[in-house]
């Protein structure tokens, strides 16, 4: 046995000892997620190891993770079985943090408020295995590389300055790593609790994880599998399990990307119509975000826009580094980028959808279509508001009964040189057909959507332009009318004299007084005697403002 080896952590290290243990992360309990997923990953280049066929015979045992609690020692030890470590990995990897760059990185630390230190730099380096100070006094490795004939090895340190690195007897091939407990963190060393713990964060990791003896992680991660291997039966189970419901989801929708970044999604909408509790903007999103099968955080709410929370999955980005609190998280560019292409792509299902199962997607869009109006009076971008529009559908003045058509199906239609859609708000498709506004249209076969939503209108309004067109109310485009005339043609028998129309307009005027702007005669109307018109829905617009002013 050779002699033991005492070694002092680099000035840096020391220093950043500090930062991970006082600040990095927000909750103790992620010393648990670090070490295993540490170990997933000594398992996985084992195990890649032995595919290219490097292993020794008798070194293939099998791939796994085993934690014990020790409640009356106050310990909690995680043993894998894969590659392990050498005296000088051993040296390179837990004696230093992030060997070449740390000084850039505390550098840059000065420079940087707090806040920014993750946003920019931290997912680079190595510093999870430090989390163990937050909840240890003391940390034991114990390790054995693959390597043919390397030695057991036992590493020591109480986190503060110096750790020490010996030979030691007995070691399997692989890590074990014990903890032994700071006082006010004993809760580790309870079995609930560490299941709770591994069940939370791990339970889709890769390899088998047992928590004194028995298995804890059962459950596949669909999302990291190849999309035609999973069954229906697979998706419903899965759903069931991630958004804790009891029915099917109507739509799933898997998707993998590496470029911009790699992203691995799977997404559902539920069958069910949504709640109450469901449309209210207080509520959670239904997404949890993973970093290579390792939770990183439940009920993300910045991955998908908030309009969008009636979508229950999962998303796992490899880019997302573990090691980083919700605080940091929430606000990254990576965040921000992972939103962009992941809105893009759903919106882009849905339109796929449509187009595929009109029927299904009617349905759908009957139920949950009001996520759709919110997301476009929410949505700041107008590329994306579009978007959004694409998956409105209405009743229109050449639509029969019953049929509704979308924005695309107007536009297509559209006379040469028309820039403007034409929409009108009425209660029925009845009382659009008769109203005074639709006639002139009518008269001239211009297509009008019909609205029977008051908050359609709202909506088209805000929304204001679809595909470079103007969206315009009937209702105001006969208040701008340029063929309105105050002068009355004589000539038509049933047309007032001009005596006769000043006389019936000042009449007029004495009788509503101030509660109206001015008033004109037209002969655009043939079955009805007068109509009303306004300028703009001033008092529609300011709800709007006041209403869905919290853009997300
Ligand atoms: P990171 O995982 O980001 O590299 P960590 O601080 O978690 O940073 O780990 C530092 C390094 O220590 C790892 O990159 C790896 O080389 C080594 N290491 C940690 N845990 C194990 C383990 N269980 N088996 C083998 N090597 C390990
Ligand atoms: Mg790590």
């Amino acid at each position: 046995k050779g002699p033991t080896d005492k070694h002092e952590f680099q000035a840096e290290t020391r220093k950043l000892l500090d930062i991970v243990a006082k600040s990095l992360y927000s909750d103790k309990e992620v010393f648990i997620r670090e070490l295993i997923s540490n170990a997933s990953d000594a398992l996985e280049r084992l195990r890649y190891l032995q595919l290219k066929g490097e292993i020794a015979g008798d070194e293939k045992t099998t791939l796994e993770i085993h934690i014990a609690t020790d409640d009356v020692k106050k310990t909690f030890t995680i043993q894998d079985t894969g590659i392990g470590l050498t005296r000088n990995e051993l040296i390179d990897n837990l004696g230093t943090i992030a060997k070449s760059g740390s000084k850039a990185f505390l550098e840059h630390l000065k420079e940087e408020s707090a806040g920014d230190v993750g946003r920019t730099l931290i997912g680079q380096f190595g510093v999870g295995f430090y989390s163990t100070f937050m909840v240890g006094d003391t940390v034991e490795v114990y390790t054995r590389s693959y390597h043919a004939n390397s030695p057991g090895l036992k590493w020591t340190s109480d986190g503060s300055g110096t750790y020490e690195v010996s030979e030691a007897d007995g070691v399997q091939r692989g890590t074990k790593i014990v903890v032994h407990l700071k006082g006010d963190c004993y809760d580790f060393a309870k079995e609930d609790v560490i299941s709770g713990v591994v069940k939370r964060y791990s339970n889709f990791v890769g390899v088998p994880i047992y928590l004194n003896g028995h298995r804890v992680n059962i459950l596949q991660a669909l999302w990291m599998t190849d999309p035609r291997d999973v069954t229906e039966t697979m998706h419903e189970e899965f759903y069931r399990f991630i958004a804790n419901a009891y029915d099917k989801p109507r739509y799933h929708f898997h998707y993998k990307t590496d470029a911009p970044l790699n992203i691995r999604a799977l997404f559902y909408v539920p069958e069910y119509k949504p709640t109450l509790f469901d449309m209210s903007r207080e509520t959670d999103s239904g997404l949890t975000l993973y970093s290579r099968r390792v939770m990183i955080m439940a009920k993300a709410n910045n991955i998908l826009p908030k309009w969008m929370r009636f979508i229950r999955g999962v998303v796992d980005s490899e880019d997302i580094p573990l090691n980083l609190s919700r605080e940091l998280l929430q606000e990254s560019a990576l965040i921000r980028k992972l939103r962009e292409v992941l809105t893009n792509r759903v919106l882009r299902f849905f339109a796929d959808q449509a187009k595929k199962e009109p029927e299904k997607y009617m349905s759908f869009y009957d139920d949950y279509g009001l996520f759709f109006r919110e997301g476009i009076v929410t949505t700041a971008d107008q590329n994306q508001r579009e978007a959004v529009a694409k998956l409105l559908r209405f009743e229109s003045s050449k639509s029969s009964s019953g049929e509704r058509i979308s924005l695309d199906d107007y536009a297509s239609r559209m006379k040469a040189g028309e820039r403007n859609i034409y929409f009108l708000a009425a209660p029925s498709r009845h009382l659009a057909e008769t109203s005074p506004y639709y006639e002139a249209f009518r008269k001239r076969d211009i297509e009008v959507l019909f609205l029977y939503e008051a908050y359609d209108e709202l909506v088209l309004m805000n929304l204001a332009q679809y595909d470079r067109k103007n969206l315009r109310s009937i209702e105001n485009e006969l208040h701008d009318d340029k063929e309105n005339t105050d002068t009355v043609d004589t000539s038509d028998l049933h047309s007032l004299s001009k005596e006769d129309a000043e006389s019936l307009k000042d009449w007029l005027k004495g009788v509503l007084l101030n509660r109206v702007n001015n008033i004109k005669m037209t002969r655009r109307l043939e079955s009805h005697p007068c109509v009303i018109t306004v300028q703009e829905m001033g008092a529609a617009r300011h709800f709007l403002r006041t209403t869905l002013a919290d853009k997300s």
